[in-house]
């Protein structure tokens, strides 16, 4: 078999406000082989968004080692943990955090730009895939023209214009109505197959849960299958 793309070992994490800690990961363990999909699921509170931070190099680890494709996040600076995170991962947040100033297809292009792809490429880029999430029509649009499902293709989009290997994805239909959530995770799939991703997404959903290959249930900080 492959080794894995992800490799969490022994992971804690706390965080401190003043006197009070707060331990929101207990000992994770977890690998995940390219192509698989995963969904990471459990109460709110229960330490998700602190697991799906650590493997993106948001934050970092209070103990244990976390590799991504190989590199060892937990060790690396905050420079490099940013040049990785813009090109092997391709992240979709809750809340699409797209910049309301730029239109859909800039804010797609935006993140090959910064990492130094050529406008002419990342334009080239960014309209073949907002025409997969079917908004090539809505290009020049700016978010507060848009529905929120059509944010979150537009974010899909974003998230995949450096041709990652891995997507992360926080709640991606947690904002959503239902026929907008199915269109999402349609896509979504059809994408991670398309372009054989490694997915993890965190979800409160069993419905979207079930759309992936293995659950991992989380509680009170612990891993717990
Ligand atoms: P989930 O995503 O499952 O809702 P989180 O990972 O966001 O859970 O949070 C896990 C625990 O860690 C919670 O008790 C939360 O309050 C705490 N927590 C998360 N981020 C911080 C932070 N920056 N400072 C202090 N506590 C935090």
């Amino acid at each position: 078999m492959n080794n894995p793309i992800i490799s969490v070992q022994d992971v804690s994490k706390c965080y401190w406000n003043g006197e009070v800690q707060t331990v929101a990961l207990r000992k994770a363990n977890l690998e995940i082989y390219p192509g698989e999909s995963i969904a990471l699921v459990g109460p709110s509170g229960c330490g998700k968004s602190t697991l799906l931070h650590l493997i993106a190099g948001i934050d970092t680890p209070t103990q244990g080692e976390i590799y991504v494709d190989g590199y060892p996040f937990h060790l690396l600076k905050e420079e490099k943990l940013a040049k990785l995170r813009g090109s092997i991962l391709g992240i979709v947040f809750q809340f699409f955090n797209l910049l309301p100033t730029l239109t859909a297809l800039d804010n797609v292009m935006l993140p090959a730009l910064l990492q130094g792809v050529s406008p002419l490429e990342a334009s080239s880029r960014a309209k073949e895939l907002l025409e997969q999430v079917g908004l090539s029509h809505r290009s020049h649009h700016y978010p507060h023209q848009l529905s929120g499902g059509e944010m979150q293709r537009v974010a899909l989009a974003r998230a995949l214009v450096m041709k990652p290997k891995i997507v992360l994805a926080d709640e991606p239909t947690g904002n959503l109505d239902s026929e907008a959530s199915q269109k999402v995770l349609y896509l979504l799939r059809k994408l991670v197959e398309q372009y054989q991703l490694t997915l993890l997404m965190v979800t409160h959903s069993l419905e979207v849960a079930k759309a992936t290959d293995r659950i991992l249930q989380m509680k009170d900080g612990y891993l717990i299958s």
